[in-house]
Formats: C-alpha cells, sequence, structure tokens
C-alpha cells in the first residue's frame, strides 16, 4: 500500500527533472524521462512539492514563463540554480566527475585533485543551500540527491535550517582506505552528517561510509546497528545511514515489451542477424562500465569455445556521455580499435562477432533489444546499481534470456541468485560465463529469468520512494 505523504516533500538535485528546447522562437518545457523522475512526480503532486536544480541551460532561455507552465500542467514546482560555465567546469566536470566519480567507484588512478575544482564545488553547494533555505518551509521534508551535492546539508545547518534533511547517494561509496586519499574528506564527511538520513545503495556502501565516520570522525560514534539502518551519534545529533536499492518501474518495462511495435522491432532485430543468440551490451561511455574488458572476454570466449562462432554476436550499445572529458574520449578510441582488431580477426562471411553502436536507442528500440537478446552481458567494474539489468530482465517477456552480470554492481546484491555473476577483471571466468549462458537450457533460463522479475516487480521504484520517504519521516516499514 502507497503511504501517504503530507509534508511538502523539497527535492534537491543537481539537473532539474526537465527537458528544454526551441524551435524557431518557441520555448518548449517537458519532463525528463528516467525512472527515478517518473518515481517521484506522483509524491512531488500529491504534496505540491518544490524541485530544485540547475535547469541545464543560461540566461537565454525564458525560464520563469517555462517553470509557471510546468507548474500549472505537473502540479509541482521549479526552482532553478544558476551556474556559470565556469561553475560548470570545475564544479560539474571537475570535481563531481573527474574527482568523487571514479574515486567513489574504486578508480584512483582517473582521480583529478584539484584545490580550485574543490572550492568552485563548496561554492555551488553553498548557492544552492541558500536556495533552498530561501525557498523552504518550517514543516517541509528536503531530499538530496547524488554526489555532486553532498555538503548542501552541511550548509543548510550553517544557515540555521532544522528541517529533516535526507541526502541519497546513486554511486557508491568506497571503503575507508579509498575514501582516505581524498584531500578534502574530512570536511566532506562533516558535510554529509548533518543530514539526518543518509542513503545508499547497497549494504557495502552503508557499511564503508559508517566506517569512515566513525574512523575518521572523532564525534561520531555508532549506537545501534539495525537490519534496515544503523544510528550513529554526532555530538548531540543522531543520524540514520540506511540503504536502499534503487529499481525502476517494472510494469512499464513489462508492459511496454509487449507491445506490437516492440515485438516487431524485436523480430527484425533478429531477422538481421539471422538467427544467432544475441549478447547485449548496453551502457553509457564510462571507464567504470568494463567495456574494453567486456570485448576482451568476448573475444576469449571465441578463442575457447570455436564451437560457438557464427552462432552469437555481441550487440553493444554505447550511448555518448562526457565527450568532452579527455578520459572519456580515449575510452572511445580504445573501443573502437577493439572492435574492429576482434572483427578483423574472427569475422566470416555473412558473421560480424560485434555489433558496436555508438549511439543512444529511442524507447522502442530499446526495449525490442532488451526484449530479443538472449544474453546480457552486464559487466561493471564497479556500478551504484545498474539500471540496465533490471529493464532487461523486466523487458525479457519470453523469459528465455540470461542475464551475466558483475558482482560489483549494485544490483547483485538482489540479482546475483539467478544472474550469473562474474568479475569483469577476470577475462577468461567471464569468457566462460558466455559459453554457459550460451549453452544453458531453455528450462533454467525461464526458472531465473522468472525469478528476476519477481524480485524487480516487487522491489520496483514506487517502493524505493515510499520506503526512503517513510525512512524520513521515522517510520518503519516491512519487506
Ligand atoms: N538508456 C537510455 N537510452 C539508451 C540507452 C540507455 O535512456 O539509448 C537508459 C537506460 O534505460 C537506463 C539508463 O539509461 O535507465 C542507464 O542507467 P544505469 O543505471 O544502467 O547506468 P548509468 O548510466 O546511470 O551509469
Amino acid at each position: 500500500m502507497k503511504k501517504k505523504i503530507d509534508k511538502r516533500l523539497v527535492v534537491v538535485s543537481n539537473r532539474l527533472p526537465i527537458v528544454i528546447d526551441e524551435e524557431e522562437g518557441n520555448w518548449r518545457i517537458a519532463p525528463g524521462s528516467g525512472g527515478l523522475i517518473t518515481a517521484l512526480a506522483p509524491v512531488m503532486k500529491k504534496n505540491r512539492g518544490l524541485w530544485i536544480g540547475w535547469p541545464g541551460c543560461g540566461e537565454e532561455a525564458p525560464l520563469q514563463k517555462l517553470f509557471e507552465d510546468f507548474g500549472k500542467e505537473q502540479d509541482y514546482r521549479l526552482k532553478g540554480v544558476p551556474l556559470t560555465e565556469e561553475e560548470v567546469e570545475k564544479y560539474y566536470l571537475g570535481f563531481s566527475n573527474e574527482t568523487l566519480w571514479p574515486l567513489f567507484h574504486d578508480l584512483l588512478g582517473y582521480c583529478n585533485f584539484s584545490l580550485e575544482n574543490w572550492r568552485t564545488y563548496q561554492e555551488v553547494n553553498r548557492r544552492f543551500a541558500s536556495i533552498v533555505a530561501e525557498e523552504s518551509k518550517d514543516d517541509d521534508f528536503i531530499w538530496v540527491h547524488d554526489y555532486q551535492l553532498t555538503l548542501v546539508g552541511g550548509y543548510l545547518r550553517e544557515e540555521g535550517i532544522k528541517q529533516t534533511l535526507a541526502f541519497f547517494l546513486h554511486i557508491p561509496f568506497p571503503s575507508a582506505d579509498l575514501f582516505s586519499r581524498l584531500p578534502w574528506k574530512i570536511e566532506l564527511l562533516r558535510g554529509m552528517m548533518e543530514y539526518d538520513l543518509i542513503g545508499f545503495q547497497t549494504l557495502r556502501d552503508r557499511r564503508n561510509f559508517v566506517n569512515c565516520a566513525i574512523a575518521m570522525l572523532p564525534e561520531a560514534e555508532v549506537v545501534s546497528r539495525l537490519r534496515h539502518y544503523t544510528l550513529l551519534r554526532y555530538g548531540s545529533r543522531k543520524v540514520k545511514v540506511g540503504h536502499f536499492p534503487i529499481s525502476i518501474d517494472f510494469e512499464e518495462f513489462n508492459r511496454g515489451a509487449r507491445t506490437k511495435a516492440v515485438e516487431e522491432a524485436a523480430w527484425y532485430l533478429h531477422e538481421n542477424l539471422q538467427g544467432r543468440q544475441l549478447v547485449l551490451g548496453i551502457d553509457r561511455l564510462d571507464y567504470t562500465k568494463g567495456l574494453p574488458e567486456r570485448f576482451l572476454a568476448f573475444e576469449r570466449a571465441l578463442e575457447k569455445y570455436p564451437e560457438i562462432r557464427r552462432k552469437i554476436t555481441l550487440l553493444q550499445v554505447v550511448v555518448p556521455s562526457r565527450t568532452l572529458v579527455p578520459d572519456y574520449q580515449n575510452l572511445k578510441e580504445l573501443l573502437d580499435q577493439l572492435a574492429g582488431r576482434i572483427n578483423a580477426r574472427f569475422a566470416e562471411q555473412g558473421w560480424i562477432p560485434i555489433h558496436y553502436v555508438y549511439r543512444s536507442l529511442e524507447p522502442t528500440q530499446l526495449l525490442a533489444h532488451y526484449r530479443t537478446s538472449e544474453i546480457a552481458l552486464i559487466t561493471p567494474l564497479r556500478d551504484g546499481m545498474n539500471l540496465v539489468a533490471k529493464e532487461y530482465c523486466a523487458a525479457s517477456v519470453d523469459q528465455n534470456g540470461v542475464l551475466i552480470l558483475s558482482e560489483f554492481a549494485g544490483a547483485a546484491d538482489q540479482m546475483g541468485k539467478a544472474a550469473l555473476l562474474v568479475n569483469p577483471y577476470d577475462i577468461d571466468g567471464t569468457a566462460d560465463a558466455i559459453y554457459r549462458a550460451f549453452t544453458m537450457e531453455p528450462e533454467d533460463r525461464r526458472q531465473r529469468l522468472s525469478l528476476l522479475q519477481t524480485i524487480i516487480r516487487r522491489h520496483d521504484v514506487h517502493r524505493w520512494v515510499n520506503q526512503f520517504v517513510s525512512s524520513m519521516k521515522g517510520e518503519e516499514w516491512r519487506e
């Protein structure tokens, strides 16, 4: 049963949940897509909520008018936080994406520790906090999202805000050993400890955070460790640290995958690939996703199990992302080279082993790819959750799909029972999993997929929102 949420919810995130575009002088605003927006919208509407964030564009758009239009249509309000180009570069591309992102994904080698970027990150977090303070009322719940805004809680307390403050980290939280490399670790932890509730994706992330807090902050100690959260004392305050694995709208993906349009698109996809087993990878271009290792594992499978040649194709969709960051440009080049080399080595008349596509897919195509692929190969080196893994299972309506999943994806906690778990650094082990999936009997596939669907259906994104908000209100929930 959905809980009634009576207080107003103020959501704070780096980006507002909107798409703004302009055609011949006409500006338009629409809600963005994605599970989080879909899940939060009903809660925001019910309580006439407020969403605060960067609009993603500058002064050129008539924002005030667009936000008014949005408020009338969607029943909740938007408030923009303006950012200059330099701030976007240093706070967002710099500190958020070149320091916290790689560090929190255990990839220290990609980290750029720049004092200037850190200072801009602090300034921008302070600006978010002062806008939240101006806009909020005494009995609001304030829910801040993700690694770009860790310090907002601390600055809100400096502004004298007493309301319940909650934070959810969508990406992993690293071990104390790794986190301690951050030159500003104490400031960051202190900022986070000003929230009343801190949510992580997995138990591992929650434990890592608790270990960092008690090891690095003398005034932090554990009061109790319960199933759903750990209670910390921090000076005179108590802080709840929990884990809340994010999810998808299962019914939407499952229903969507059953439509005629998707069925037809799925049929064409396979038709073009002449009845082979399709191994699907769908990822943003990101060094955390383990793409080169995945290509090498596929190559190893072809080498080690020659009988699968001509009968299997890796269909890898790479969605362009952070194209201005040099590490991402280098990764793109490496993938181009690897796909070229492997295809040149194994391709035969009428068969190319790797179909590598560098663009995003529109929704019908995305669902068709999920529905038609016999195997999903999802092997991030580290991932907060990985929604593609959940979407693949929800959309595999013929129940003939096998999920190969990295043990380092947050999703492995819930899905490890029925997926084939792999260590993405273990090229041979992943190659063996590809072969095992290829040769898996239909009944085994069906049983595993059906279990995965049951898990995701039960733990969908609506439940995630309700559990988090209940926890923010100090209520307990039942599994
Ligand atoms: N996605 C998309 N268009 C595409 C391919 C993927 O919108 O062409 C979506 C996909 O449906 C999923 C999200 O991008 O919801 C990726 O989320 P995930 O947690 O797997 O990884 P992230 O990109 O957040 O690291």
